[in-house]
């Protein structure tokens, strides 16, 4: 059945908000189900999430780990794929699948409507459903600091999510990388590397290093540990700890001669310095905060779908309102739910659990 929605149409089974690897792997089930739905996405290419990453982004993940249900990444499963790969992969899978995708479709607001939602877009569509999946990924809203606003206007300041290449920075002075997760470290590696610059990095020494290899890989899942539910014990006592980052991309910043470790960041000044817990640094050119992100549901307009602090209530993916699910947040169900690899288990639960009860 091709389940899309024509131009004219007001009314759909089901709406997928996202087509990134969680909104496709979603598509992927009700497919299978034989459900009519359709997958609205803001950008204007499916896999747009993944190439507008910075230049020097390779998954920690491998090819082999990373496989979307009933497709396989092409080429050597061994490989630690780059981004431009990743939006190839997502752009192949929806086209292998016929996915009925409209692109352009940015959801300004979801309220209830008699028998689900009524979806709008800002391209003035206005859609009727019964149930609604939300896929629009964990890392929709920039965080950074409140005490990056100490810093002075003549400071270069990105997020992480806006930086590219080192080209971007205007001026060949000291610059600090802010954050300890994989990003920071490889953004810093990425400075550090292009010149002479000297690059400061922001990491808290406390977080855990972790090697990255297929012996590790190949033990994470044969063990189960990547698929622990949040609340079992293991997954509340993985929970509680930092993220591990790379062993191998952290060994390889400190070998760099023009990079210096501060310690996790304590404050600005309008001096342009950044004090860390080690060392303060000397006035920056530019700060890259890879800081992370926070949820962004504006247009999620529904009572009771979120918590006081704006984050989806659920239990693994399915929203106390009925006919409402998310899939792609961080421990939605284990570890690997906001990974690639993990995208087809989640999804294939929700669909289904979804699905009973329709
Ligand atoms: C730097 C970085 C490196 C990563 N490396 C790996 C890795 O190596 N391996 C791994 O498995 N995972 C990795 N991840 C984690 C994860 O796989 C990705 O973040 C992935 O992109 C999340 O997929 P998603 O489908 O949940 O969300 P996204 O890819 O963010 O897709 C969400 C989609 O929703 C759309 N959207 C958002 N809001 C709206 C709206 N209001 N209306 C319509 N459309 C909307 C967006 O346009 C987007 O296409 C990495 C993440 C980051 C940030």
């Amino acid at each position: 059945m091709n389940s899309a929605v024509d131009s004219c149409s007001s009314e759909v089974h089901t709406v997928v908000v996202g087509a990134g690897q969680a909104g496709l792997a979603a598509a992927y089930y009700l497919r299978r189900a034989g459900v009519p739905f359709v997958v609205l996405d803001e950008r204007a290419a499916v896999g747009e999430v993944w190439a507008g990453r910075y230049d020097s982004l390779r998954l920690f993940s491998p090819a082999w780990a990373s496989n979307l249900p009933g497709l396989p990444w092409p080429g050597r499963g061994r490989r630690y794929p780059t981004k431009q790969e990743a939006a190839a992969y997502l752009r192949q899978y929806a086209e292998h699948f016929r996915l009925p995708i409209e692109t352009g479709q940015r959801v300004t607001s979801v309220q209830p409507a008699p028998g689900g939602f009524l979806v709008r877009t800002a391209a003035g569509r206005r859609i009727s459903t019964r149930q609604l999946i939300v896929c629009t990924g964990p890392y929709t809203a920039p965080k950074v600091p409140a005490f990056s606003q100490s810093l002075p206007p003549a400071t270069q300041q990105l997020h992480s999510s806006q930086y590219l290449r080192p080209a971007q920075i205007s001026d060949s002075g000291p610059v600090a990388v802010v954050g300890s997760g994989n990003s920071a470290l490889q953004i810093a590696a990425d400075l550090a590397a292009a010149g002479q610059r000297e690059v400061f990095v922001a990491f808290d020494e406390k977080t855990p290093a972790m090697p990255n290899n297929t012996a590790m890989w190949v033990l994470l899942l044969g063990t189960g540990l990547l698929q622990v539910g949040r609340n079992s014990v293991v997954g509340r006592l993985l929970r509680s700890r930092p993220e591990p980052v790379v062993r191998q991309d952290l060994r390889r910043l400190r070998q760099f001669p023009n990079v210096h470790f501060i310690g996790r960041a304590l404050h600005a000044t309008a001096a342009a310095t950044l004090q860390g817990q080690r060392y303060a640094t000397p006035p920056l050119s530019a700060v890259i905060w890879a800081t992370g992100f926070g949820p962004d549901y504006s247009w999620l307009q529904v009572p009771g779908a979120l918590d006081p602090t704006g984050q989806p209530r659920h239990a693994r993916g399915l929203s106390p309102v009925p006919g409402l699910a998310f899939l792609g947040l961080p421990w939605l169900h284990s570890r690997r739910s906001a990974l690639m690899g993990g995208a087809g288990s989640d999804a294939a639960y929700v669909v289904a659990s979804l699905l009973k009860k329709t």
